[in-house]
């Protein structure tokens, strides 16, 4: 039986939250040990909109079958980040060569956005009194983003907390776990009824395919993404 940790129960969280696999299990970790959690998301001119959508249904689904987590899980937040659009859009007009990088993204993607991500959700958990961070960075399955690293994020939290004058902690959760471990660990926190509400109603597919379903989910089945969620789920179910 898994037993919360006690510890962090009187700290506030914020969740950065997208409605994909990894995001919803760190909201589940987050209101598995937290006595509150709230939930933000970025809309910049996603590739799928259909992201943004799930986030509202794993939000809902889990309020209607974890009424032990209903209680804690607060409001929702979404940051019109449009202006990443607008970087974007230069970057592709100076010196650097469209192409497509081994995650599946173009190379267009703006750098540090994480960092970005990180600093206005860190506004806004001071705002709302919230002192966590949780996000579903990860060292194991991604080499490429270099502002996700653990160190990065340990740099950013020390900066975060002075600059704010006050302790902002960064938790990441799937930092150095495989994507078979994070179906585990959805497992021991919310058992096969997490996973099951994972498979139904997260997204991870990076063309925003929702008609094909496989054992792991919905997706196309063939993009990078689809294949890392389909080969952690295959290891997991081995
Ligand atoms: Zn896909």
């Amino acid at each position: 039986m898994h037993v919360p940790p006690q510890a962090n129960t009187a700290r506030k969280a914020l969740v950065l939250f997208s409605g994909g696999q990894d995001s919803t299990t760190c909201l589940a970790w987050a209101l598995d040990r937290y006595a509150e959690v709230e939930t933000i998301g970025f809309d910049y001119g996603q590739r799928h909109r259909i992201e943004l959508e799930c986030r509202q249904t794993v939000r809902a689904n889990i309020t209607a079958r974890f009424p032990h987590w209903a209680a804690k899980l607060g409001e929702d937040h979404m940051l019109d980040l449009s202006l990443l659009g607008q970087i974007s859009q230069t970057a592709m007009t100076e010196n650097v060569a469209i192409e497509m990088q081994a995650n599946g993204l173009p190379n267009t993607f703006v750098p540090g956005r994480n960092l970005l991500f990180l600093t206005f959700a860190a506004t806004l958990a001071y705002r709302r009194g919230a002192s966590v961070l949780v996000g579903g960075m990860c060292e194991t399955d991604y080499s490429g983003y270099p502002d996700c690293r653990d160190n990065t994020l340990k740099a950013l939290q020390v900066a975060l907390s002075l600059g704010l004058d006050a302790p902002m902690t960064l938790e990441t959760p799937l930092m150095f776990i495989t994507k078979a471990q994070t179906w585990q660990l959805s497992e021991d926190l919310g058992g096969a009824a997490l996973n099951e509400l994972i498979i139904e109603d997260t997204h991870t597919c990076y063309l925003g395919e929702r008609t094909q379903r496989h054992a792991w989910g919905w997706g196309c089945g063939t993009c990078p993404a689809c294949e890392l969620r389909a080969r952690g789920y295959a290891e997991y179910t081995a």
